[in-house]
């Protein structure tokens, strides 16, 4: 399938374009970006900050204004663009009929909007009947949560089913490449943690209980800290059944069932769940890429003193968080025959 990337001059645009390379099914044929890159060469136009050579098919690409009309040969597009005009452009996207697949939180909260991760919600994409973008269905939008509703969403899940969120409290340290790309001024978080990330904690509560289809609290403290990538999350759980012991805490995740493993999709890890038992696991540097980066790593599993249990959750914030998922979420997509 022939796929535009809208935002690819950004940090998941980059992402996109490195994941993408060898995929079977998807194949990049169109780039858009603002006007202050449309018109140029992508190598001119985009930073690249991958830590692979930009594709010499991709560098010599001619970055296209985010104009529907400008996309009439691509069957869908990847939108890594930035939220301040996401809102608009995606929806011009689709109600030219061209599906988009986004990053962006603009619609992530629409009712009639998907907010997936595949192995928690696959159901969601059913709501993609109910939206009216086009009178023939041809374009309609499906988002990925925030990056860290992902991991914290994943964590919850199999503990969701066996024992009932009630209540979240949580603290995360996150990566500076989740703040896109210049991102965080190096003076700002060299040496040091910044205890605020602009409109991050508002997102957490309401993502989660989307994806799970739950009522639960959250509080949540969002911390930038020196990192290049992976997220980590410190979550105290309070539950409604009390689980009795780890062990059943521990059976939880094991006994969880993969509702899309049988779809062998490219882009899912083999196995969802990395349970750490080394007290000092896990580390963003030593795992956020293992698995391709898809994989939810869980550590420091313990019985807490206040609430029911506490944790580490870490996944690759550009990958699983971000462009990773969205690749994912298409291969469902397509598997489902949403996208022809
Ligand atoms: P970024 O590095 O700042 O990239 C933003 C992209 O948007 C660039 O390609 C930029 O193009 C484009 N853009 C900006 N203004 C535009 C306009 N007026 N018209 C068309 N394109 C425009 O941001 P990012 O980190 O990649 O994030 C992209 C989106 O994904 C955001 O909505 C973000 O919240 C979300 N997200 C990010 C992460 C993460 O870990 N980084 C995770 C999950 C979700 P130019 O280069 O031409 O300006």
């Amino acid at each position: 399938m022939k796929v535009g990337i809208l935002g690819a001059t950004g940090a998941v645009g980059q992402k996109f374009i490195r994941l993408l390379q060898d995929h079977p099914w998807f194949s990049i044929s169109a780039l858009g970006a603002s006007e202050r890159s449309s018109g140029k060469k992508y190598s001119e136009a985009a930073n690249w900050i991958e830590d692979i050579t930009l594709p010499s098919k991709v560098a010599a690409m001619t970055v296209r204004n985010c104009d529907p009309a400008e996309f009439s040969d691509v069957d869908f597009v990847f939108s890594g663009l930035d939220s301040s005009v996401a809102g608009e452009i995606e929806g011009a996207f689709a109600r030219a009929g061209i599906p988009v697949i986004s990053n962006a939180k603009n619609y992530r909260m629409d009712d009639t909007v998907p907010l997936l991760v595949p192995e928690i919600n696959p159901e969601q994409i059913e709501l993609i009947k109910k939206q009216e973008f086009t009178k023939d269905g041809s374009g309609w939008i499906v988002t990925n949560p925030n990056c860290v509703a992902v991991p914290l969403s994943m964590a919850l899940k199999p503990l969701h089913d066996a024992f009932g969120v009630d209540t979240v409290i949580l603290t995360t340290m996150q990566a500076i490449s989740g703040a896109g790309y210049p991102g965080v001024a190096s003076l700002d978080i060299l040496g040091n943690v910044v205890p605020f990330i602009s409109g991050e904690e508002p997102k957490i509560g309401p993502e989660t209980r989307k994806l799970l289809s739950a009522e639960f609290d959250l509080q949540a403290t969002a911390t930038r800290v020196p990192t290049l990538n992976g997220h980590m999350l410190s979550a105290t759980i309070k539950f409604k059944k009390k689980p009795a012991d780890l062990e059943e805490v521990r059976d939880a995740y094991s006994n969880w069932h993969n509702p899309i493993s049988a779809l062998n999709l490219p882009f899912s890890p083999s196995e969802v769940y990395k349970i750490h038992e080394k007290d000092t696991y896990p580390q963003p540097r030593l795992h956020a890429d293992q698995e391709g980066g898809m994989q939810l790593h869980i550590g420091r599993l313990r019985m807490a003193e206040v609430f029911d249990i506490s944790l580490m959750a870490m996944a690759h914030n550009t990958i699983r968080g971000a462009a990773g998922g969205a690749i994912l979420n298409a291969e469902l997509l397509h598997k489902k025959g949403y996208l022809g």
